[in-house]
């Protein structure tokens, strides 16, 4: 086998690359294969609003370049109310971002090639020991990682994700000019990322302005097709419709105008806990897990904590005189992706269904107590504490939950 390297890893997303990164920089020979061609790249996979925080910036040494602005408020909106918070942030330009993680890697000695994509493994004796790619061309590894996003070509062949149709999220958004951030009638979102809670508008998940500077946002919206989407939704409405009935209606969009030049970003992920994530010779990051926190969408931070959860246990497994990539080994990855990675996903993926189960009055009512909450409580919620979310419950939200555990009996989820 020529054509062979310590690890061959599918896909150049933030989770793809960041792991060639890591791997490169303790000197692994390391593949990236990458489906676009890389004069266009990033085209279709220019997908992200980017808005992360400073623990991603810090921990992965992401350069001042590729951001489009810093913000220093998160703001949640519902119909009738809203909520602030103090919080530093980052908006990246993600084509930007994507180009530096590519670069970087390279320069650390990982090899890229483009027009390159991934359609199977190649087994022998029930395990992969390498892809096809590019039609017919095959690359062989001692581990092999999928970081393909939804794809997940490798991973659904190995069975080692159930990536549910049903639980896809799917996401569009536009950047515009004009649009008045700070409008008499709302928050100020003069440097904020402002998610909005409303049906009317993104019914059964939620929409977004992200200020990218003066009169400048990337706005947005996401939802999850499934049952409270269905219950909300107006016939035939495409999610194209939804965004453009949001312009149309909110004052702030009274003047905006897109961007010339810049395209329409979107994509989809998958909001379920993982089956599994690692086999022999093989592991599965990012988005194709799927890592994303299914709370808020922040999937670039997580995909590429995994990235390095997944860099982490390669090293664990290949350091040894006598390297060993059993599925026992890699199962490190496992265990760090639940410790670390994802803690509790399960909490939080409750949380979600709670939260997108709730009518546009509790979103009213939902902002007043984040109002008055402390913000222990508040920290303590979002990281999926029970005892904190339930200070947030109100006794009028019973029927809710009564509901969500009559839907969780019949879906046969825990
Ligand atoms: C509209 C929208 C807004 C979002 N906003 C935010 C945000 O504000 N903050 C945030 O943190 N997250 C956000 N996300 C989520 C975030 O973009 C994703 O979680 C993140 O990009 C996942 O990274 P990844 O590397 O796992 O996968 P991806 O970004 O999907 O990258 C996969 C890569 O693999 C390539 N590929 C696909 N198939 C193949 C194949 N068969 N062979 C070879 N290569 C292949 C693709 O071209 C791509 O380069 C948003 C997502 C969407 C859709």
């Amino acid at each position: 086998m020529d054509d062979h390297f310590d690890v061959v890893i599918a896909g150049a997303g933030p989770a793809g690359a960041q792991c060639a990164r890591d791997l490169a920089s303790r000197n692994y020979d390391v593949v990236v294969l990458e489906t676009e061609s890389e004069e266009e790249f990033p085209r279709q996979s220019n997908k992200s609003t980017a808005g992360t925080f400073p623990s991603m910036m810090a921990s992965f040494g992401i350069p001042d370049d590729v951001v489009m602005n810093y913000t220093d408020w998160v703001v949640l909106e519902s119909p009738n109310e809203h909520y602030v918070s103090e919080q530093s942030g980052a908006v990246l330009e993600f084509a930007d971002f994507k180009r530096f993680l590519v670069e970087d890697g390279r320069e650390r000695g990982a090899e890229y090639r483009f027009d390159a994509r991934v359609s199977k493994p190649v087994m022998e004796d029930d395990e992969i020991v390498g892809v096809r790619y590019a039609g017919s061309e095959e690359v062989y590894g001692d581990i092999v990682i999928d970081a393909t996003g939804p794809a997940a070509p490798l991973a659904k062949a190995l069975d080692v994700c159930d990536l549910k149709r049903e639980k896809q999220a799917i996401g569009i958004e536009y950047e515009f000019e004009g649009i008045a951030i700070d409008h008499e009638n709302y928050a100020d979102l003069t440097d904020a990322m402002m998610l909005r809670l409303d049906h009317d508008l993104a019914p059964g998940g939620y929409s977004w302005i992200f200020h990218t500077g003066e009169d400048t946002a990337k706005v947005g919206l996401c939802y999850i097709q499934n049952e409270r989407h269905r219950e909300y939704a107006r016939d035939g409405m495409s999610i194209d419709d939804y965004l453009h009935y949001w312009l149309d209606t909110d004052p702030r969009f009274e003047n905006a105008e897109r961007i010339e030049g810049t395209q329409d970003h979107r994509g989809s992920a998958h909001i379920q806990l993982p089956k599994s994530m690692s086999t022999d010779n093989f592991m599965a990051i990012g988005d194709t897990v799927p890592t994303i926190d299914p709370l808020w969408g922040e999937g670039i931070n997580k995909g590429m904590q995994s990235a390095r959860a997944a860099a982490i246990t390669a090293d664990h497994c290949l350091t040894y005189s006598d390297p060993e990539t059993s599925a026992d080994r890699l199962s490190l990855y496992d265990d760090l992706w639940h410790e670390q990675v994802a803690p509790k996903m399960r909490s939080r993926l409750l949380m979600t269904e709670l939260l997108y189960l709730a009518s546009n009055d509790r979103y009213d009512t939902l902002m007043r107590d984040l109002t008055r909450a402390d913000l222990e409580t508040l920290s303590k919620a979002n990281q999926g504490g029970k005892l904190a979310i339930t200070k947030l419950l109100r006794f009028r939200d019973v029927p809710l939950l009564s509901r969500l555990a009559r839907e969780r009996l019949r879906n046969g989820s825990r």
